[in-house]
């Protein structure tokens, strides 16, 4: 089916949990490669493109039935989250992609994570949003980083949607420089007390558990930071102090959260003790990359609700596509992305294919992300042009998709820093730091 074709009505109700699962059939014991993968679940096995392409439209399917327009609509509306969407996305299958089936995940890795993303995000930016925090931020993380007794302690009930998940770096005066953040960890008995506050924390209204860094040693910068799960449902001193307000993602809950005095005991360390710059760093590349495909949903998007409308309207008494400046939009956006989705999905393949040592390079985890950013506004902004007055009208998703994009320029990582972050990517490559 070609890409951009309109969406079939499969008509399917049942969830999608069996039936990827069924893409999946258990591996042969004398088929299992042994490897030391330490990006990818216990017996990965790189996805064919038919099982892709299969779960793309189980996606779909999905997101057709869950993720109508009125829900997006309704999600950007009012600003709130529809908080039934966490088990419905963890009855289907969604959000443990990346983890390990033992712990009730897909084992599918990042290819796989993209077409999800890209998908939910094409119904509704902010759900998508919300989504990779959950499944790449917070569950991906766990994998990553988590001991055999926190991941499966913690990851069964994030990857069924029972407990919502989020991560907090970032705070009022540490965003780009995240590692000057001020928030402290202090030991006491059986752990440590954390205390400050975290910014623009996504899902941080709601999260039941939240991947968190602070200093533990603040005279040593860079390398006294640790990350901890913290688990609010049981952390006294936690709190979010607000809800904010914002001009995109609008319904994907963002808070700011306060931590005053929050103990945490010292078997919710994530990694070790003063190396949380190594978990911050072992994510970053993987969350860049897998991000990307937000953007390319919502290009899709774009290009969903732009097609139909201008071959339908007429104005001069012909219908707006037949008019150059029209079809040159039309043409910019669907080669914007179709260039973007080459891009993400030729490195998610590399990660995932290289899975026995997995080879993931840094330039272009941020070039995926930095390029489809960007486009994705664009794509945005051209969407409202070619609806006219009615692109400018709430009632259409085309406003909506313009301001979800504009967070993929700036959170994760603005796009100077991503720029920056690949040219340093090659100043080590000539040997300079
Ligand atoms: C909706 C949303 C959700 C978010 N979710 C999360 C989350 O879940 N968890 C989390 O930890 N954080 C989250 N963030 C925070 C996000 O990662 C930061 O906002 C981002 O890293 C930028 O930091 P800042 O806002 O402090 O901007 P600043 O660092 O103050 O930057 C302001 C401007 O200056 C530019 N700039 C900064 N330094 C340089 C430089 N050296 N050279 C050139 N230009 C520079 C930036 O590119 C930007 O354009 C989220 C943010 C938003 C808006």
């Amino acid at each position: 089916m070609p890409l951009l074709a309109p969406i079939r009505s499969l008509g399917l109700r049942s969830s999608l949990r069996p039936a990827i699962r069924r893409l999946r059939p258990a591996v042969e014991t004398s088929q299992i490669c042994r490897y030391a993968s330490t990006k990818h679940p216990k017996n990965f096995k790189p996805p064919t493109q038919d099982e892709l392409e299969e779960l793309r439209e189980r996606t779909i399917e999905f997101t057709r039935r869950e993720i109508t327009h009125d829900v997006a609509q309704a999600t950007d509306h009012k600003n709130e989250f529809p908080l039934d969407m966490w088990q419905k996305m963890g009855e289907a299958g969604l959000l443990g992609v990346t983890a390990d089936e033992d712990y009730g995940g897909l084992s599918m890795g990042y290819q796989a994570h993209c077409v999800i993303l890209e998908e939910l995000s094409r119904a509704s930016g902010s759900i998508g949003l919300s989504y990779a925090a959950h499944s790449q931020l917070c569950v991906n993380q766990l994998m990553l980083n988590g001991n055999e007794e926190q991941k499966a302690k913690y990851l069964p009930g994030l990857v069924s949607g029972e407990r919502i998940g989020a991560l907090a770096m970032s705070e009022h005066n540490a965003g780009s420089d995240v590692v000057s953040m001020k928030m402290t960890a202090k030991e006491t008995d059986g752990g440590y007390l954390l205390n400050g506050t975290k910014m623009w924390i996504t899902n941080g209204p709601d999260a039941h558990l939240i991947i968190v860094y602070a200093k533990t040693e603040p005279e040593a910068a860079s390398k006294g930071i640790t990350a901890f799960i913290v688990d609010t449902t049981e952390a006294s001193g936690f709190s979010c102090a607000r809800k904010l307000d914002k001009l995109g993602m609008r319904g994907s809950n963002t808070g700011e959260i306060v931590l005053d005095n929050v103990f945490v005991p010292t078997s919710n360390i994530l990694g070790q003790i003063n190396k949380g710059v190594r978990v911050l760093m072992e994510g970053l590349d993987l969350e860049r990359l897998v991000l990307s495909a937000g953007p390319l949903g919502l290009m899709k998007a774009s290009l969903d609700c732009t097609l139909p409308y201008v071959h339908e309207r007429k104005q001069f008494g012909v219908p707006l596509a037949t008019q150059q400046f029209i079809q040159g939009k039309l043409a910019d956006m669907y080669t914007k992305y179709r260039a973007s989705s080459a891009f993400t999905y030729s490195i998610a393949r590399a990660v995932d294919e290289s899975y026995t040592n997995p080879e993931i390079r840094t330039q272009d985890c941020a070039g995926a992300i930095l390029y489809a950013a960007e486009r994705a506004t664009e794509c945005g902004m051209d969407a409202i042009q070619c609806l006219g007055g009615m692109g400018y009208m709430n009632e259409m998703p085309a406003g909506r998709i313009m301001r979800d994009a504009k967070l993929y320029e700036i959170g994760a990582g603005t796009s100077e820093i991503r720029k920056m972050v690949i040219g340093r990517a090659f100043n080590r490559e000539f040997g300079m730091r």
